[in-house]
């Protein structure tokens, strides 16, 4: 008799944990626990998703006749719960697939020495197939993993070349919306919360009221019917300007032209082939441009397997990173949305509301203010991992310490994301309605600090030499009145330090 460990983010019927699965005889193990939602300061929907895709999942398998042994809410932990259900069942086998994050990878292996360990066949490439793929490479760029796995997968592919003569669009998808806005915008489509979904709103507003975040908008695909229908409306209806708008911002537009599937993905209620194949299909029958459909294509199979191997690939030690020896603490706004920086006050704001922020909104808002502030990376990864509600450590951690603190000294990208508010202004309208200017607000004083402070480690950084090289052209005293100014930065928001 096996004993079938399904964790919060595994909920995939056609899992490996399932190969061989005998339902005269076997029993799926999973378990709602205290310690896994305070683990970091989650965001309330965050918790509720989990908790309300794990019991549509149990509610699936028993619709097959599978019996589950499951756990509500318990205060205790995945490894203490484990335990118990091993003294119950006493199972010949225990069946766990690869966990999402190193640490409860650890915690359930030390439970018992019969577990097994099976290949989580949702991701494209497996951790064994990144390994191969970083040995012998000096440095990791996505860019050519994510060619080696267009060759192997064969999407956009006419024979061996990439449909339309170039891997990449990038170029096509940095636009921003005119001064009018984006226009009328297709709203996503919204999943009512049903009465299993109701009942976990009301426990995680009862057990977690002190933790941030809102479920009044919380409407989150929680099915895998959903997560499909999700997919299907994005493709339909906002994937042929995904690719223009990818990087814009606009005020109270939260969704934009993005697809709001990651958290579906990552909890596996969507296999990422088929909404790869999705958007190819969209491609082929002329209903989305190439650069659009590219340009998605490149997120799903190139940076979201890219990431995943990032993590694998260097963790425990990853976690730990500092390169730039960031120490400053995370500013109390980041819980709360409260600031005057609108960019921030926007960003902040959504995700509380919503669980959400767009990719920009996290590289090049959020992120890029801790970066230029100088934020311990491992304060400014334990607040991603709790605000988004599709924060699990394998994706979300080499996405935050690596590539927008750099705290890990250039493994994940190629130089620091830094900008000034100038950046901000030419993405979005934020700085319209902002009490500052771009050219002199925080964002831009602390670009100036931030390149001062670190000008002999950001030397060694090959792609850094323009923007240091303007650091020459400033005399020494306006580098002092800089360095006085980001003080003054620093001080304001000391009271709002959390
Ligand atoms: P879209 O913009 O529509 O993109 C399509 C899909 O591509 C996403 O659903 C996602 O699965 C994938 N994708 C896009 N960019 C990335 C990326 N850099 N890494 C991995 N997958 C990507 N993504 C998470 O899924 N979980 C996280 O915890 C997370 N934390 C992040 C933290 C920071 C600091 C940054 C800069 C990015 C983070 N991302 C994370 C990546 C990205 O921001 C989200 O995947 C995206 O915003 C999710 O919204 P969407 O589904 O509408 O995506
Ligand atoms: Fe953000 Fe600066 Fe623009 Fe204000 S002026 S919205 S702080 S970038």
């Amino acid at each position: 008799m096996n004993l079938v460990c399904v964790l919060g983010d595994q909920l995939d019927p056609n899992s490996s944990a399932f190969d061989g699965f005998d339902p005269a005889h076997d029993i799926v193990w999973m378990a709602e626990v205290h310690s896994e939602a305070v683990a970091v300061w989650s965001h309330k929907a965050r918790i509720a998703l989990f908790l309300a895709a794990m019991r549509h999942f149990r509610d699936l398998l028993r619709e097959r006749g599978w019996k589950v042994d499951y756990t509500e809410l318990k205060r205790s932990t995945l490894a203490t719960e484990l335990a118990k259900a091993i003294k119950r069942h006493k199972p010949d086998q225990v069946i766990l697939v690869e966990p999402g994050e190193y640490r409860v990878r650890e915690e359930l292996l030390a439970v018992s020495d019969r577990i097994e360990v099976r290949i989580d066949r949702h991701f494209l490439s497996t951790v064994q197939d990144f390994r191969e793929h970083a040995e012998g490479r000096k440095q990791l760029r996505m860019e050519y993993f994510y060619r080696e796995m267009r060759r192997r997968y064969g999407y956009l592919m006419e024979d061996s070349k990439p449909v339309g003569g170039d891997w990449n669009y990038d170029e096509e998808n940095r636009g921003a919306f005119p001064k009018s806005g984006p226009g009328l915008l297709p709203a996503p489509l919204h999943f009512e919360p049903d009465a299993v979904t109701r009942e976990v709103l009301d426990l995680v507003a009862r057990e977690f009221k002190d933790h941030p975040g809102s479920l009044e908008h919380f409407d989150w695909p929680v099915t895998p019917e959903q997560a499909k229908a999700a997919l299907d409306d994005f493709i339909r209806n906002r994937l042929p300007y995904f690719g223009l708008y990818q990087d814009a911002m606009w005020t109270d537009e939260p969704w934009l032209y993005h697809s709001r599937i990651s958290s579906a993905m990552n909890l596996k209620l969507l296999d990422p082939r088929d909404v790869c194949a999705a958007a190819e299909h969209a491609y082929k029958k002329g209903k989305a441009p190439l650069a659009a459909v590219e340009g998605f294509i490149r997120q799903v199979l190139g940076w979201r397997e890219y990431v995943r191997g990032i993590y694998w690939l260097h963790m425990p030690n990853y976690l730990e990173k500092n390169a730039l020896d960031a120490q400053q603490p995370l500013p109390k706004f980041y819980w709360t949305g409260e600031t005057d920086m609108e960019c921030l006050r926007q960003s902040i704001g959504q995700t509380l509301q919503y669980g959400y922020a767009h990719h920009i909104q996290r590289l090049m808002v959020t992120g890029l203010f801790a970066l230029l502030l100088g934020v311990n990376p491992k304060q400014v990864h334990e607040w991603y991992l709790a605000v988004y509600v599709d924060a699990i450590e394998w994706v979300e951690l080499p996405n935050t310490l690596g590539m927008s603190q750099f705290g890990d000294g250039g493994i994940m990208a190629s130089k620091p994301y830094a900008a000034t508010g100038k950046y901000i202004d030419r993405m979005s309208n934020y700085c319209k309605h902002c009490a500052y200017k771009p050219d002199s607000c925080a964002f831009t004083t602390l670009y100036w600090d931030f390149l001062m402070r670190n000008e002999k480690k950001l030397a060694r950084v090959g792609r850094m030499d323009m923007q240091l090289r303007n650091l020459v052209r400033i005399t020494d005293e306006r580098k002092n009145e800089i360095r006085k100014e980001a003080k003054a930065v620093k001080e304001r928001l000391k009271e709002k330090f959390a």
